[in-house]
């Protein structure tokens, strides 16, 4: 597969155009930014972590039966997706309360829902990814009702399979950001990624009592340095993967 023209940069990504007009090359980077790009830092390595991770999660995923994007991983920071219409949303799935819940809402951190809280922010950066909802969204024709009654239940499918994937090694699911989009064929399937950056994932393993995160809080927080927990995470994604017999190299 040949890598083509550059199509997009983002704050942790860039998209390529490939030789066969239904697939695009991602390279993942190594900057890691924050509070609405404000804060920004490049860390060494963690493209080539995120690039594993992602390709790790979203075999586990297959695995449990919800494909996503991936075709296949293709170097240390590379990997190849199925072209889609994006949905320009950023969906947030909560199973416990973190970040702007709080902040909104003047929730304490750590408290777990009884169910999964589902909220959609438009992409859009002038606006600062304005938190909208369903209405908002279907008369601004972002998507339709039709389109959100497959959303909605798809991402709930992907939090259940998420929890037990994480569950598993020992790390609780506190939320997580996800996109979608459609094939060419009109398929909705998961795309962009799945990792630290867009996940908290807190630490079970951690017998102190106090929240030990693997993921882009600690950045977010000056909590400590991102790579080691992005490891940890990896390597025991990694473990599970091979428990499940899904080919890794
Ligand atoms: N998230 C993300 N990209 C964003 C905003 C949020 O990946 O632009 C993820 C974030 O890592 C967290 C979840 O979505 O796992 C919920 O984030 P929240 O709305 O609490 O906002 P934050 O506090 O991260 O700004």
């Amino acid at each position: 597969m040949e890598k083509l023209e550059k199509l997009y940069e983002g704050k942790a990504k860039q998209l390529f155009a490939t030789d066969d007009p239904e697939v695009l090359w991602v390279e993942y980077k190594n900057s890691a930014t924050a509070g609405d790009g404000e804060k920004k830092e490049d860390f060494a390595g963690k493209g080539r972590l995120n690039n594993r991770i992602t390709t790790l999660v979203f075999d586990l995923l297959a695995k449990r039966g919800i494909p996503s994007h991936l075709v296949k991983r293709v170097g240390d920071t590379a990997q190849l997706v199925r072209k889609m219409d994006m949905f320009p949303l950023e969906i947030v799935l909560r199973n416990t309360a973190a970040g702007h819940f709080c902040s909104r809402l003047g929730v304490e951190e750590g408290i777990d829902f009884d169910e999964p809280v589902l909220e959609y922010f438009m992409k859009n950066d002038e606006l600062h990814d304005p938190f909208v909802n369903d209405d908002d969204l279907v008369v601004l024709h972002v998507c339709t009702r039709q389109d959100l009654a497959e959303i909605a239940p798809l991402a709930k499918r992907i939090n259940e399979a998420l929890i037990d994937i994480f569950a598993k090694i020992d790390v609780k699911l506190v939320d997580f950001k996800i996109e979608m989009g459609r094939t060419s064929d009109g398929t909705l399937l998961l795309g962009d990624e799945i990792t630290p950056d867009s996940c908290r994932l807190w630490d079970q393993r951690d017998h102190s009592g106090k929240v030990e995160h693997l993921d882009k809080d600690l950045f977010r927080r000056d909590l400590g340095d991102i790579i080691p927990a992005y490891e940890e995470i990896e390597r025991r994604l990694s473990e599970l993967a091979a428990s499940e017999g899904i080919a890794i190299d």
